[in-house]
């Protein structure tokens, strides 16, 4: 059987020259691996301290709703420009890759009072960064990131500051 590691495909220049695309879509391919991540990733303290989960567009909703049913925890989702309909919290942010924006429901998020969130990978820690400023500037406690991969030297990590858990270290 192959490994976790063995299933992440990395892409040289995609989406743009210079980065190196790593892709975690061959995860879901792999049931019997997906479902072993899925339960290492739900059994986590910053899954069990959270009252639910957030989930970044897109492929955080992936992994954030396998471990949603795992664990039995709601989940609400980050998502880009004009994806969310009624009122939203936006907040503008930069990645690997370019500018972007993340909104959420206002209805959604005052439902519950700790986020743990959830992504496929962590690499400059701007995405995530504007997530934790969406949930903080709402009053809501930040149990910590869980991600599938991360790519240490771009640090992301030294942006954060709550407990990070990656499966995969590049
Ligand atoms: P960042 O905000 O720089 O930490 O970027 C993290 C977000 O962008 C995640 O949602 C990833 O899906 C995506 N991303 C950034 N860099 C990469 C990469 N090298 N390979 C795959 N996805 C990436």
């Amino acid at each position: 059987m192959k490994k976790l590691i063995e299933l992440i495909e990395t892409y040289k220049d995609f989406p743009n020259k210079g980065i190196e695309f790593k892709d975690v879509l061959g995860i879901i391919q792999e049931p019997k691996i997906f479902k072993e991540l899925v339960t290492k990733m739900s059994a986590s303290q910053i899954i069990n301290n959270a009252d639910a989960i957030i989930s970044i567009d897109a492929r955080g909703f992936i992994f954030g709703s396998a471990i949603s049913f795992h664990a039995s925890k709601p989940m609400i989702v980050a998502r880009k420009p004009g994806k969310l309909p009624g009122e939203l919290f936006k907040k503008y942010y930069s990645l690997e890759y370019g500018e972007n924006s993340l909104s959420v429901q206002k209805k959604a998020l005052q439902k519950y009072n700790s986020y743990a969130i959830v992504d496929d990978l962590l690499a400059t820690g701007g995405t995530v960064n504007c997530i934790s400023n969406i949930l903080k500037s709402n009053n809501k406690e930040v149990t910590g990131l869980l991600v599938v991969v991360e790519l240490l030297k771009l640090e992301g990590r030294l942006k954060l500051d709550f407990p990070i858990e990656s499966s995969v270290i590049f």
